[in-house]
């Protein structure tokens, strides 16, 4: 499985290799160290039971979704269509332009499901089976605040 762990103090993502996660990675932007304790059923890919990083076992799932991607194929076609439009071709400018929005919409469809842990963000993909509900926001709220509070951001 692999884990998108969140540092505490800057929010920097760090990628780790759960099946040989060290006890320990030292963040690459701020410098602190941070325990992790991966447990075995993250290490072999089957469920995401518990946060290494934070030791939360309240997870949510998410569409893994990268905005940038999407945008482009939007902005492409944009430009594609307004190329077609400008030759007075706005019947192929308009079919382009609906395309590009399909695209966008078979792309989304097509993606898999990440986990989300509530308190830290740090982020779990791989094959394992996705038991986590959908993101709640009162849960998100009151995990969130309690988190920060224990790593003192707040
Ligand atoms: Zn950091
Ligand atoms: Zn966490």
């Amino acid at each position: 499985m692999n884990v998108l762990a969140k540092c505490p103090k800057c929010d920097a993502g760090l990628p780790i290799d759960a099946a040989d996660a060290p006890d320990a990675i030292k963040c690459g932007r701020c410098g602190r160290t941070i325990a992790l304790h991966v447990t075995p059923a993250l290490r072999e890919d089957r469920a995401v039971d518990r946060c290494p990083v934070c030791d939360g076992a309240d997870f949510y799932i998410r569409k893994d979704f990268d905005p940038k991607v999407g945008l482009a194929v939007v902005i492409v076609g944009a430009l594609i269509s307004g190329g077609f439009y400008w030759f007075g071709r706005d019947l192929i400018a308009y079919g382009i332009l609906a395309s590009a929005a399909l695209i966008d919409l078979v792309v989304y469809g097509r993606l898999k499901d990440v986990t989300v842990c509530y308190r830290c963000h740090s982020e779990f993909r791989g094959s394992y089976a996705r038991a986590a509900p959908a993101f709640d926001l009162h849960t998100a709220d009151l995990l969130e605040v309690e988190y920060e509070r224990r790593i003192g951001r707040r």
